[in-house]
């Protein structure tokens, strides 16, 4: 009809379009997230006009609907919120308005393809992701406080037409045809799930239409802008175990808000227990990372992997809501995040291992984790040290690396260490007699990880740490306090003969201080694997 306005994109847009259809997204269901943060956005920006503008109010049960339509492959969102008036909507849909295309087709053409994605996510073109999934979008708005409603309607392929339309209330409606190899999308149980996942903590309700009735999509609000004086205990709890897919209480929950040069809210939980699913098989950090409350990925790596067992949300106003993976990886703000958020969870650890009988059941839990940043994290080792936990030849329950120094001997220069399978044994092992008869500490060891850390941090506050299986055979420096009665046989006729025996599987036969009850015991070189890396390097067929 006449009263149909038709404007072309121009070709930087159409390249623009095809760009956006197949490089931005690796996943296709993005698209949904993307209008529901639009339309959450709207309701944002209406609710904010509306404190100034009584006419703008929202009506009472403002939420976002989304309308699959089997029968007509169509897929409807509808909003409540601010609308665009005729030229907002040939402004904000129909070129790439505040950037200005040319500018942004420059940029692109000077761009490395790996630096592609984050300028399209810094030019905001969201919107052009239903195109991924639909060969026609029609949006039919009308901007709050005006009667006026228009049609802005396209098949991405650089034409779109604006029309005169009808619409009872302010908002606004875009429907997507959608393509055939897109139909999954018109499955209600299938837009519940990518609801969930991506949108569950905006502060507007999502509802579905499923069977011609309409049910909630969206549950959350976000709990973590709630200001921590308002969120009870049972409230961190449910949203801890919505987050961690976990049944139990966490030991600690983490709730600030960083203001100033950089700016996030995060919650974050370390877990009552270890979860079923092990924590070692796992190796990345699962916090998940939001975008003014929407979800953005939950690959982020917020925490180093020695902290992965970290569950929550880090939700940030820095980024740029359609900020790609490969951008992520790049973003200074996103490492300044990563290190604050470290320092806190690092700091409350501290804090929490001053009490010892509240801080045993998480390193129960833990530990074995939290050790393998001694390996990985040069730059935390020290603070990881800190953390640790031992179990000792001479005192009970737990120790760490401080206490085990402020006991030492006065002319003892070394931490002693044995590693093994399991600590029952170990304190049996024929390898701590001359150590227990001279009244020095041994810690042991019994976690995978212990084979290897010590490889990498050796000493603590400049005393090393010495696995006594490894030669360190000189404990002369130290009188036993069990007076040996019977003076050592003389072995003189019998290392030799000994020597000759085992040729084959020792590289030397010693007399050693270290033994009390025993006859003999196994040794390491000093320099080289110890026994317990050697049997685990054996294990592994080396
Ligand atoms: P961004 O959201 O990053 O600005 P988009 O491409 O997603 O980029 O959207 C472009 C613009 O279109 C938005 O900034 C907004 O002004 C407008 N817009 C999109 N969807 C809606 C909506 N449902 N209601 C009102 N305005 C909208
Ligand atoms: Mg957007």
């Amino acid at each position: 009809t006449e009263t149909v306005e038709r404007h072309s994109f121009g070709a930087e847009v159409g390249r623009l379009l095809d760009l956006v259809v197949h490089a931005l997204y690796s996943e296709r269901e993005i698209f949904l997230r993307e209008l529901v943060a639009n339309a959450a956005d709207a309701v944002d920006r209406r609710r904010f006009g509306a404190l100034t503008d009584a006419a703008l109010a929202l009506p009472a049960d403002a939420k976002v609907r989304i309308m699959p339509d089997k029968a007509a492959r169509t897929l409807t969102l509808s909003d409540p919120g601010i609308g665009m008036g005729k030229d907002e909507l040939a402004q904000n849909l129909g070129t790439i308005a505040r950037s200005g295309t040319r500018a942004f087709s420059q940029s692109l053409a000077d761009a490395k393809p790996e630096e592609r994605p984050s300028l399209i996510g810094q030019f905001g073109v969201g919107f052009y992701s239903a195109f991924m999934v639909a060969d026609r979008v029609e949006v039919t708005s009308r901007k709050a406080g005006s009667d006026e409603a228009w049609t802005w309607a396209s098949e991405g392929q650089g034409e779109y037409t604006l029309a005169p339309a009808t619409r009872a209330e302010p908002g606004t409606d875009i429907v997507l045809h959608m393509k055939a190899d897109a139909e999954e999308y018109l499955e209600p149980l299938r837009l519940e799930t990518i609801v969930r996942k991506w949108a569950d903590h905006i502060t507007v309700p999502v509802t579905l239409v499923r069977d011609g009735e309409e049910v909630p999509g969206t549950k959350g609000t976000a709990l973590w802008r709630k200001p921590k004086a308002e969120v009870t205990e049972e409230e961190y709890t449910e949203f801890y175990r919505q987050v961690a897919h976990a049944f139990d209480k966490p030991w600690a929950t983490l709730h600030w808000r960083a203001e100033g040069q950089l700016e996030f809210t995060a919650l974050l939980f370390v877990p009552g227990m270890k979860p079923f699913l092990a924590v070692e098989e796992e190796r990345e950090s699962k916090v998940r990372l939001h975008v003014r409350r929407m979800f953005i990925t939950d690959q982020a790596g917020l925490l180093p992997s020695w902290l992965r067992f970290v569950q929550g949300v880090v939700d940030t106003e820095d980024l740029p809501l359609n900020v790609s993976r490969e951008m992520l990886q790049a973003t200074p703000v996103l490492a300044r995040i990563r290190r604050a958020v470290m320092a806190k969870v690092l700091s409350e650890l501290k804090t929490r291992s001053k009490d010892a009988d509240a801080y045993a059941p998480f390193w129960q839990a833990f530990g074995p984790v939290l050790k393998e940043g001694l390996w990985e994290d040069a730059e935390h080792r020290q603070d990881i040290a800190n953390l640790l936990r031992f179990r000792s030849s001479t005192v009970e329950g737990w120790t760490s690396f401080a206490d085990y120094v402020a006991r030492m001997k006065p002319n003892q220069e070394a931490i002693y260490i044995l590693v093994g399978d399991d600590v029952e044994a170990l304190k049996r092992s024929a390898q701590i007699e001359g150590f227990s008869a001279r009244g020095l500490e041994v810690l042991l060891l019994s976690d995978h990880v212990d084979a290897f850390w010590p490889e990498r941090f050796d000493a603590y506050e400049g005393k090393p740490i010495r696995s006594i299986t490894q030669g360190g055979d000189d404990l002369s420096a130290f009188e036993p306090e069990v007076s040996e009665a019977d003076t050592p046989a003389d072995l003189a006729d019998l290392l030799p003969k000994l020597k000759e025996a085992l040729k084959d599987d020792v590289s030397d036969v010693k007399a050693s201080q270290r033994l009390v009850d025993s006859a003999v015991l196994l040794s390491a070189p000093a320099f080289g694997p110890d026994l317990q890396m050697q049997r685990l390097l054996r294990r592994a067929g080396r």
